[in-house]
């Protein structure tokens, strides 16, 4: 019944949504539960309809700097955690300056520093600091840091030396669920700490996992959970299996799609940020997640770079397809292109 009913209303959804209409739970759990390809191409079409409205054509780049893979957690879905017997690096300030000249006049919008929660910078927070302040000094962009549940005066000096926006992950609202992904970190702690961010100034990003292990309520769960931060940008990421973790053998046959998530997003949080992350399928990739209502692609890694990326479909590969150049050629191919460096601030609020 709620099924046909959403149905039947898909083709004016995107007008609806523009002009206010919210999404009930309900209604959330129609989308959700769509199936046809019919049906996902209409969903994706509303979708669409609501980005080029706020955004047109145009679409946002994040550089991504993956600067230490050291992490003292044991996340069960993540390749990085502390359990899993792997390589690892810590970028020196010198290499990360290296890298910061390397991307200079590149077309950035927006440079992320990524870091496990290394005991390094955990130990001595000001190392943080001083490397987002010589960041900023070096590239004058907005900058971005996911460091993980860092403290909150750590983040108060970072915003102080230039940090704009906070990342920070809750991957699920869903408490059981997140106790089995997050395991011995905790829930509210993670919440405040954005919470903390938001209230002092910074725009926040959280996202979500699925293919996990969460259903159709569950995910409607975390979707809410995700409004109540009031973030400036939403992600959902499929999870990939990665060896040598407590998940590597987790498969599941979940129609919870990441596009079908990345369009309901849109409906959702019509005026926020939501990334097309090169991360799981590459260039390739970016292409329906964009038609599907996304609008900042993320994961683009530095020229020649050799650094990680989060789940890394092309870990091992020597090719590594994932440059601004090759970006910005397939968005022009799509008929979209970069915005202005101006247009980003508008979306900063600065
Ligand atoms: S998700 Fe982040 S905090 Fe968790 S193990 Fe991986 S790097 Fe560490």
């Amino acid at each position: 019944m709620i099924h046909k009913m959403a149905l039947d209303e898909l083709d004016s959804l995107g007008k609806k949504i523009i002009e206010g209409f919210q999404l009930s739970d309900d209604y959330l759990k129609a989308l959700l539960s769509l199936e046809s390809e019919e049906e996902l191409e209409k969903l994706y079409n509303a979708a669409r309809k609501v980005r080029d409205h706020y955004f047109g054509n145009r679409v946002f780049l994040n550089c991504f700097i993956y600067f230490s893979t050291h992490c003292k957690n044991q996340c069960s879905f993540c390749y990085y955690n502390c359990k899993n017997e792997i390589n690892r690096y810590r970028l020196t300030q010198e290499e990360i300056k290296e890298i910061c000249r390397a991307l200079k006049g590149a077309g950035f919008h927006m440079i992320d520093l990524t870091m496990g929660e290394d005991p390094y910078y955990y130990e001595n927070p000001d190392r943080f600091v001083e490397l987002v302040q010589m960041v900023k000094e070096e590239l004058v962009l907005p900058i971005m840091i996911s460091p993980g549940v860092i403290d909150n005066t750590t983040l108060l000096k970072a915003r102080d030396k230039g940090a704009n926006f906070f990342a920070l992950y809750q991957e699920t609202y869903d408490v059981e669920l997140y106790r089995k992904l997050r395991v011995e970190q905790s829930f509210d702690n993670r919440v405040n700490a954005r919470r903390f961010a938001k209230e002092q100034g910074y725009c926040i990003e959280d996202g979500i996992l699925t293919g996990v292990g969460n259903d159709i309520e569950s995910t409607i769960l975390s979707l809410k959970g995700m409004k109540t931060n009031d973030p400036d940008m939403v992600r959902v990421m499929t999870f990939l299996p990665q060896e040598g973790t407590p998940l590597s053998n987790f498969r599941e046959k979940s129609n919870l799609s990441e596009l079908k998530i990345i369009a309901v997003l849109r409906l959702m949080f019509p005026k926020c940020l939501i990334p097309a992350s090169l991360d799981l399928e590459g260039i390739d990739g970016m292409v329906p997640r964009l038609n599907a209502g996304a609008n900042i692609v993320t994961s683009i890694l530095p020229p020649n770079s050799l650094l990680e990326g989060v789940a890394n479909y092309d870990r091992g590969l020597e090719e590594r397809d994932r440059d601004i150049k090759s970006v910005i050629k397939r968005l022009e191919s799509m008929g979209m292109r970069p915005a202005q460096q101006a247009e980003f601030k508008v979306v900063l609020g600065s």
